[in-house]
């Protein structure tokens, strides 16, 4: 009988607390490693101790991901405890500390914004943001977990590549005792996002929306009696969740032909952005960014939306008959 236990973890997202897991497997492993903040260390700390267990038992961490909710308190944990492995995609590292890799990506999204419509003062000003991370820092992967491998210490399970919420995204499954453990690939009743990660390799963005909507595919009708995600409740119908997902996709899609519509002819990015989040994308730029482009990216394999460039910046326009 697998144990997996819930630890919640406090972040200063919208999306609430993220979730790490504790499974008692052969190796004492910890899925996910919360924010870094004191009260998500605290919060850790105190769940691991009403465990019965502490931070030095942990024999073991598995990243779902590379996003700063999943991996914030990795140099913290390793800090108390350096003698433990860390397990994660083979990009992950890269993705989080690789200064080549961190330095590009800051260049990609600055062509990337202005592409999109942003002026020059917010592309070079979000693209910083984008670039830097403070975290992960002493931090290094020990082992590489790919699609179909069981992960050292938990033999059960079985790694499922899940590429779209970003590009390092794995999941766990344990046929045994159909759990999966899935980050933030599905999450109940909340649409979790598609963030664009820099190419990891060569200079071709992923499409991330398309892989997501693959990644959705390949884990429908996974017999999954339980579903433990990064965010939201644990899921009883995995089917159902990600028919969720892909209706709010459907939506999304649809309300981005609805605005092309209203438009005169062809609109940027951004002003389809400006249109559809009057007042709520100021904050958090990027987050609308990633999910039009994402958007796009799908209408245009659709062949429903065209784009062309003027100036360096693409212009979107409905093709003929939608
Ligand atoms: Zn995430």
């Amino acid at each position: 009988m697998q144990k997996i236990e819930r630890l919640e973890l406090t972040t200063n997202f919208p999306i609430g607390p993220v979730y790490s897991y504790v499974v008692f497997g052969e190796k004492l492993t910890l899925i996910d490693a919360g924010l870094k903040n004191e009260e998500g260390w605290n919060q850790l700390n105190s769940g691991l101790h009403r465990l019965g267990i502490s931070i030095s038992d942990i024999e073991q961490i598995v990243l779902t991901h590379h996003h700063n909710d999943h991996t914030g308190m990795v140099d913290w944990i390793l800090e108390r405890n350096p003698s433990l492995s860390i397990f994660a995609h083979k990009d992950t590292e890269m993705i989080l500390k690789d200064e080549y890799y961190l330095e590009w990506s800051s260049e990609f999204f600055e062509k990337l914004f202005i592409e999109f419509g942003l002026t020059r003062e917010m592309a070079a000003q979000w693209a910083y943001r984008k670039g830097h991370r403070d975290y992960f820092e002493i931090a290094t992967v020990d082992g590489v977990l790919k699609e179909g491998d069981y992960v050292p210490g938990l033999p059960s399970f079985q790694v499922i590549e899940t590429p779209g919420h970003s590009q390092d995204h794995i999941s766990l499954y344990c046929a045994d005792e159909q759990l999966f453990l899935c980050g933030d690939h599905i999450i109940k009743g909340v649409h979790g996002g598609i963030f664009l990660d820099a190419p990891v390799h060569g200079t071709e963005r992923a499409k991330p929306l398309l892989q997501y909507l693959d990644s959705l595919e390949k884990c429908r009708g996974l017999p999954a009696k339980l579903t433990y995600s990064g965010h939201g409740p644990i899921i009883e119908n995995l089917d159902e969740a990600i028919d969720g997902h892909i209706n709010n996709i459907e939506n999304r899609a649809q309300r981005v032909i609805n605005t092309l519509k209203k438009a005169k002819d062809s609109a940027t990015g951004f002003e389809i952005i400006q249109d559809m989040y009057k007042g709520r994308y100021e904050k958090a730029v990027i987050t609308f960014v990633f999910e039009i482009v994402s958007v796009l990216d799908l209408l245009l394999e659709r062949n429903i939306v065209a784009a062309q460039k003027h100036n360096g910046v693409y212009q979107y326009r409905l093709v003929n008959g939608f």
